[in-house]
């Protein structure tokens, strides 16, 4: 792929990063803040890495794709290149991948039931290596949508906890798409802090702002940082 091929309507992600971080700043000052601005994940996922190499160049490290298989091809290459960079998953994680994942990446951000818990407890075992932990909660209880829910989150963090040892870093959530972000992100930051868990990942491209104000540790940016994904 040449420059050429990603024309106008492909902008530079370092420049959209740097506004990301201007926007996340102001965000923090409107509402008083004085807490850290939250860790920027660039949400990569069917971007090819001549896309993604450019911030790495410029010193970004923390990437996000939602695909065990996307990522295989993808990343291996682009560690070589640059070995202190993190990885999160935060897609869907089916059983037998999780071999792949705990192998893959360096957080996994959608533990959201005990058969996925235990297998990647067994994994962390295998590979001897141990990814950072986050259970995703599924704030708006929406059916098709995979997480907790928010009234077993207690529960089953400390299921993870005490029955597999996980050392759990934070709780994810994706908030329905045709609601207002901020009851979720409220809850989801409630959720964390009554268990005593640093990582809130939340905030997408739309609304990484509110987010940040209502204390992410972790927001995840595609489309703002990237352009446009093709469809797949
Ligand atoms: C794709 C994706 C994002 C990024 O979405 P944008 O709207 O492009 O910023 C964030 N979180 C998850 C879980 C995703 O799948």
């Amino acid at each position: 792929m040449t420059l050429s091929d990603h024309t106008a309507d492909a902008p530079d992600p370092l420049l959209q990063l740097d506004k990301v971080k201007a926007d996340l700043r102001e965000a923090l000052n409107e509402a008083g803040a004085s807490s850290q601005p939250p860790h920027i994940i660039a949400v990569s996922k069917t971007h090819p890495a001549e896309r993604i190499e450019p911030l790495l160049a410029g010193g970004h490290r923390m990437f996000g794709e939602n695909r065990v298989q996307e990522a295989a091809q993808k990343w291996p290459p682009l560690r070589e290149k640059f070995p202190d960079l993190e990885l999160h998953l935060i897609g869907p994680l089916q059983s037998n991948k999780t071999k792949d994942a705990v192998g893959l990446f360096d957080v996994i951000q959608t533990i959201d039931r005990e058969k996925i818990a235990r297998a990647i407890a067994a994994e962390i075992q295998k590979q001897g290596r141990a990814p950072g932990l986050f259970v995703q909660i599924n704030t708006g209880e929406e059916e098709q949508k995979a997480g907790v829910a928010p009234q077993a989150a207690d529960l089953f963090i400390k299921q993870c906890q005490d029955e597999f040892d996980l050392a759990l870093a934070g709780v994810m959530c994706i908030p329905p798409l045709d609601q207002a972000p901020a009851p979720h992100f409220a809850l989801l930051a409630k959720i964390a802090e009554r268990n005593g868990l640093p990582g809130v990942s939340m905030g997408m491209s739309g609304d990484y702002r509110i987010a940040a104000q209502l204390g992410a540790s972790h927001v995840r940016v595609g489309s703002a940082i990237f352009g446009a994904r093709a469809a797949r």
